[in-house]
């Protein structure tokens, strides 16, 4: 598909601010480098997401997914297609028998999550605080420090897969 077709189809699901076109990814990545997306797209609700996996499905282009940008190298070269930057902030808690159950959205930083936990004054996450990255990117490495990895933490993921399906996996409990 042309730039200028997938340009316009993307237009009708997305605010035009959110699409960035030729995009140099040296601005979304720690490092500092990289060369150019074709398209970047900022996404902040499940809704557009789903619409965005579907465009590419249907229409063979592909996709590369990206949080904060903290664990990635882009090449020279650029990423061709579609490169989507999750940026889901919601933050909602329920407490339950003691327990209180963070739901957070895949672009909440481990460090806004660590202070909310010091704010309500829970312990268990205190190790994330200085991982910079998104939540998102956190569950998908893994992501750890002295001692606490995400898995720890995490009990249930929900996503979106490459059909545009929402899925949810349970953490297994030993
Ligand atoms: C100075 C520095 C210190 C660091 N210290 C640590 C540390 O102590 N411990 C540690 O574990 N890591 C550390 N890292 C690495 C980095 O912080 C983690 O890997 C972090 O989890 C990456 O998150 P991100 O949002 O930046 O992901 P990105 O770098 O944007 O992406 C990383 C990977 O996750 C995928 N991804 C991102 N978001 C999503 C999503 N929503 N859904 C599906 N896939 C997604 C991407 O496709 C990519 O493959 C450090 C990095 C730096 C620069």
């Amino acid at each position: 598909m042309p730039n200028e077709d997938l340009y316009q189809k993307l237009l009708n699901i997305l605010p035009k601010e959110n699409i960035l076109l030729d995009e140099p990814m040296k601005k979304h990545t720690t490092f500092r480098i990289g060369g150019n997306a074709d398209f970047l797209i900022i996404v902040s609700n499940i809704k557009e997401i789903k619409s965005v996996v579907k465009l590419a499905k249907e229409n063979n282009i592909k996709t590369t997914v990206i949080g904060n940008g903290s664990n990635i190298l882009v090449k020279d070269n650029g990423i061709r297609g579609i490169t989507l930057k999750l940026n889901l902030k919601n933050i909602s808690k329920e407490e339950k028998d003691g327990n209180v159950t963070y739901t957070c959205g895949s672009g909440v930083s481990l460090t806004q999550i660590a202070n909310e936990a010091l704010e309500d004054e829970l312990t268990g996450f205190e190790f994330a605080y200085g991982i910079p990255g998104s939540l998102g990117g956190a569950v998908y490495m893994n992501a750890g420090a002295y001692g606490g990895e995400l898995k720890d933490v995490i009990l249930e993921t929900t996503y979106i897969d490459k059909n545009g399906n929402i899925k949810t996996i349970s953490k297994r409990r030993a």
